[in-house]
């Protein structure tokens, strides 16, 4: 058993926790929300109302947090609170410089670093099942590997400090384009008359195959899982699949790399997000496409 902080009880980091809970560690949590505090409360985590109080003691600290700007505040304030030795573990999407900055700051403190995005969305957090996709050094890796296993099912160690978030950015670009063209397929269809489970049954059995058919179907019917039978609540929102599309833009222009559709799709997320789509699931673009 280890005793674990873990700052950040939101959607994805309140059922993260609960899995650590499970797993036998003793948990303390910290968010600035009053409502993800109690409800992580219920799951077995020691709610505690200042991120020092979370961290004093702690042999491992994870972040779960939105962006890239809060991270390096949190962890900022742990380098002068934490004991050197201490494994920190940023779980959040951010920007590869972010992560490369926070590794440093950890680093001057004496700790042991991991960026460890995940892929699975709330389910894959709330079943456990997330993939976690890691930057560090290897012993960093070593050590968190069982604490990531935890609480997801494949855990895949990318490179060096960073390296875990440029796999995530990498793969989210591929999801966001991928969606767009699931979506274009469907509404060009229906103009061409064809019903949702014909085109589904055929794509998915062959080369149009892909997850944002097969697994996150834009339509409604052929995955009744999917959010598009659920009024497309999310699942993954419109806003979050911006921010990862911006992100992969701002590092496609800052290393050089040329990513026409990624630029494409962060465009068409753009628009959509600004007709007030920002909190819909990402699939709900096919309502624009459709339009369009
Ligand atoms: P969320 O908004 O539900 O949760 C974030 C939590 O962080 C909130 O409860 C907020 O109060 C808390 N917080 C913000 N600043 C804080 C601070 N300084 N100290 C303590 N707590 C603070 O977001 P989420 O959906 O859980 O996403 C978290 C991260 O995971 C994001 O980076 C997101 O891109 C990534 N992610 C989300 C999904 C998803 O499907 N939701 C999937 C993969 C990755």
């Amino acid at each position: 058993m280890a005793y674990i902080a873990f700052i950040g009880l939101g959607n994805m980091g309140g059922p993260m926790a609960a899995n650590l809970v499970k797993a036998g560690h003793r948990v303390s949590g910290f968010d600035l929300s009053e409502t993800s505090l109690a409800a992580a409360a219920l799951t077995g985590v020691d709610p505690v109302t200042t991120l020092t109080e979370a961290v004093t003691g702690a042999e491992i600290v994870i972040t779960m947090l939105p962006k890239g700007e809060h991270v390096v505040a949190v962890w900022e304030t742990l380098a002068g609170v934490v004991s050197a030795g201490t494994l920190q573990i940023d779980c959040s999407t951010v920007d590869v410089e972010s992560a490369r900055k926070v590794h440093g700051i950890a680093q001057a403190a004496g700790c042991l670093s991991l960026d460890a995005p995940v892929s699975g969305g709330t389910g894959g957090a709330a079943a456990g099942t997330l993939t976690f996709m890691a930057g560090g050094s290897a012993e960093a890796f070593a050590a968190a590997r069982p604490f990531l296993e935890a609480m997801g099912r494949k855990i895949v160690h990318c490179g060096a400090d960073g390296a875990g978030q440029a796999a995530k950015i990498c793969n989210n670009m591929i999801l966001g384009i991928s969606m767009i063209g699931v979506s274009e397929a469907f509404a060009l269809g229906e103009r061409l008359g064809l019903s949702h489970q014909a085109l589904f049954d055929v794509a998915s059995a062959s080369s149009g195959q892909c997850w944002s058919l097969t697994s996150y179907c834009p339509v409604p019917g052929p995955v009744p899982s999917s959010p598009a039978n659920h009024e497309y609540k999310p699942g993954f929102a419109v806003a979050l699949m911006l921010k990862d599309l911006l992100l992969s833009q701002e590092v496609a222009d800052a290393c050089g790399a040329t990513t026409p559709l990624g630029a494409a799709a962060a465009e068409l997320y753009r628009t959509f997000e600004m007709e007030g789509n920002g909190g819909r699931d990402f699939s709900a673009i096919i309502e624009m496409l459709r339009r369009q």
